[in-house]
């Protein structure tokens, strides 16, 4: 469902990604983890097009974009469509409500009527908990709740996979459990995602792969039990050492 080929990036001389090759089947749950400054954050950015590729191709659900040629800003937009991002940070709109934040997507984007959209909106929040908080706005919301706003945001455009950036890493400890359960449902669900995180009981319960960067390269990648348990390569090895 997801081919990455040889994709690249740099910003300025420093070379982020040095060739990314992947596959990704649908419904499939991938944990990216690495080093701070291995590439994961960009690579994510990438595959939602934050960031422009320098080089390689990207194929989702039958859609390609081939980065070694110039692409159009609109034809960016519409690939992006084809995946939700949910960032560290939430980035809610602090001016709207639950509701308006996650209705923003699909009115402005992808011209749905308000009515349609609201109704949407209401069952992706009712999804990750949050029925009783749809006129809330962000200050009323403890993180956890935020983030998952964030999700259902992400959800409200639905797209062909998700991508979690550090979803719990800026939460307090008590409420990450919250996220990380809406989160483990939606892989059951059979939802695509691809999310970075240090939560490593998360990446053994959920992950179908674990993918080790480092570098701007993948390492090693496989199944969480070998992943963790009989990594191959060295530098797997140390890593793993130092977070567990
Ligand atoms: P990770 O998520 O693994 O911590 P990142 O993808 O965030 O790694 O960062 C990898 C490298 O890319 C770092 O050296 C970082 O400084 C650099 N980088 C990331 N985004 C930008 C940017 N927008 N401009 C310049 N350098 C960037």
């Amino acid at each position: 469902m997801i081919f990455i080929q040889r994709l690249k990036k740099s910003f300025g001389d420093n070379k982020v990604l040095k060739g990314i090759d992947l596959e990704i089947e649908k419904g499939q749950v991938v944990v990216l983890i690495g080093p701070s400054g291995s590439g994961k954050t960009t690579f994510l950015r990438c595959l939602n097009v934050l960031e422009v590729p320098d080089e390689g191709k990207i194929a989702i659900g039958g859609q390609t974009m081939d980065f070694s040629k110039k692409v159009h800003p609109k034809a960016i937009a519409e690939f992006r469509r084809l995946t939700g991002m949910v960032f560290q940070g939430y980035n809610l709109f602090p001016h709207m409500t639950s509701l308006g934040n996650v209705m923003e997507g699909p009115v402005t984007v992808k011209k749905e009527s308000r009515e349609e959209a609201a109704a949407k909106a209401e069952y992706f929040l009712a999804k990750v908990g949050l029925g009783d908080k749809l006129e809330a706005y962000p200050f009323q919301l403890s993180g956890g709740q935020q983030q998952r706003v964030g999700i259902a945001r992400a959800l409200a455009m639905e797209p062909n996979v998700m991508l979690f950036d550090e979803p719990t890493s800026a939460l307090d400890p008590e409420l990450v459990g919250d996220v990380l359960k809406v989160m483990k449902d939606l892989a059951e669900e059979g939802m695509t995602m691809i999310v970075v995180t240090h939560e490593m009981r998360f990446a053994r319960e959920v992950a179908d792969k674990v993918i080790f960067m480092d570098g701007g390269v993948i390492v090693e990648s496989g199944a969480p039990d070998k992943l963790f348990t009989k990594p191959e390569k060295e530098r797997t090895k140390q890593f793993l050492s130092m977070i567990q």
